[in-house]
C-alpha cells in the first residue's frame, strides 16, 4: 500500500543520504592525504590578447592526482574542500605553486617576462584574515612582482564580503595584485559592488559566450558587459571561446582578452606561442 511505498521511499532516501555523507567524509580524508602526499597538480590555460592573438596570462587550475582514478577535475572535490575548510591549505598551495611555476618559466625563457598568472579564490580563502599576507608570501617566495598575479573571485563572494574582507582586498589591490570577477553575469545582479570594490578585471561567463553568435540575447548581454567594463576602465576577458566566429565577434566588440578551447586547453606546461612568434 501507500504506507509501505512511503516507507521504502524514505529508506531509499535515507540510504542515499547516508551514502553521500560517507562519500563526503571519504573525499575529505582523501583530500587531507593528497595534501600530505603533494598530489595537487596545476594545469594552465592561456589567456590571449584579442588584438594580437598573443598569450598575456595563464589561468592556474587545480586538479587532484588520485592514485586509483587519475587526474580529477575541481568539480570532483572543490565543494567538499570548501565545506571542510581544506580549501584554505589547498588554496595556499595553489597560490604558491602558480607563482613558482610562472617564475620558473620566465627564468627558463619559455614565456615572455610580462606573462602573468591568475588563481581562483574560494569564499573561505577570501575571508581569511591573513589573505593579503599569504598572497604576499607566495609572491616573494617566487620573487615575482605583485602585478604578475590576478585573483579571481565570484560575484557571490564579492557581494558577501564584509568590512574585514574588503580591507584585505584593498590591501592586495594597493600592492598591485589584480582582482577579477569570475563568471560575471551568473551571480547576484546588483552592480553597485563594481563601484565599491577594487576590481580591475571582468570575466564574461562562458554561458553567454556560447550563444554569442547564435543567440541575439546572449550577444546583447556580452555587448553590454564589455561596454560596462570599458566604461569603468576594467579589463574584459571572455571565457569559453571555442570557435573562430566567437573570437572574431569578441574582437569586433572590443573585448580585451579571451580564453577557451580554441586558444588552448588547460595543460601542465607553459602556453604555446603561435608559430612564427619569438618569445
Ligand atoms: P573557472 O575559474 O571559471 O575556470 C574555467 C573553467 O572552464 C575550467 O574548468 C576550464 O577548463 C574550463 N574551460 C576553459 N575553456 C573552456 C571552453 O572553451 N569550453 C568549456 N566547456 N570549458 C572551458 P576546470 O579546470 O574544470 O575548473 C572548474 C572550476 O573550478 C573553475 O572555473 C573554478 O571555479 C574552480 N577552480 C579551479 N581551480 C581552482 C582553485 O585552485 N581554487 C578554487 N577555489 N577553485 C578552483
Ligand atoms: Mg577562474
Ligand atoms: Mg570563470
Ligand atoms: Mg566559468
Amino acid at each position: 500500500g501507500a504506507k509501505t511505498q512511503g516507507k521504502n521511499r524514505w529508506e531509499i532516501y535515507d540510504e542515499t543520504r547516508r551514502a553521500r555523507a560517507v562519500d563526503r567524509v571519504a573525499i575529505a580524508s582523501s583530500l587531507r592525504q593528497a595534501l600530505r602526499d603533494d598530489r595537487f597538480v596545476l594545469h594552465f590555460q592561456p589567456v590571449v590578447e584579442l588584438e594580437t592573438g598573443l598569450p598575456v596570462a595563464v589561468e592556474s587550475l587545480v586538479r587532484l592526482d588520485d592514485p586509483g582514478r587519475g587526474l580529477l577535475p575541481p568539480s570532483a572535490f572543490i565543494q567538499v574542500a570548501e565545506d571542510s575548510g581544506l580549501i584554505v591549505p589547498i588554496g595556499t598551495y595553489v597560490l604558491e605553486q602558480a607563482c613558482r611555476q610562472l617564475a620558473e618559466w620566465r627564468a627558463a625563457g619559455v614565456v615572455t617576462q610580462s606573462l602573468r598568472t591568475s588563481v581562483n579564490l574560494s569564499a573561505r580563502q577570501a575571508t581569511q584574515p591573513d589573505l593579503a599576507r599569504t598572497v604576499a608570501r607566495a609572491l616573494s617566495q617566487a620573487n615575482l612582482e605583485p602585478t604578475a598575479l590576478a585573483l579571481e573571485l565570484t560575484e557571490t563572494v564579492l557581494m558577501e564580503a564584509d568590512t574585514a574582507t574588503l580591507r584585505q582586498l584593498e590591501e592586495l589591490r594597493e600592492m598591485g595584485v589584480d582582482l577579477g570577477i569570475d563568471d560575471f553575469g551568473t551571480g547576484y545582479s546588483s552592480l553597485s559592488y563594481l563601484k565599491r570594490l577594487p576590481v580591475s578585471i571582468i570575466k564574461v561567463d562562458r554561458s553567454f559566450v556560447a550563444g554569442l553568435v547564435t543567440d541575439p540575447s546572449d550577444r546583447e548581454i556580452v555587448t553590454a558587459v564589455i561596454r560596462l567594463g570599458q566604461a569603468l576602465g576594467l579589463t574584459t576577458i571572455a571565457e569559453g571561446v571555442e570557435d573562430v566566429a566567437q573570437f572574431t565577434v569578441l574582437r569586433e566588440l572590443g573585448c580585451d582578452q579571451a580564453q577557451g578551447y580554441l586558444l588552448g586547453r588547460p595543460v601542465a606546461g607553459p602556453p604555446a606561442l603561435p608559430s612564427g612568434v619569438a618569445g
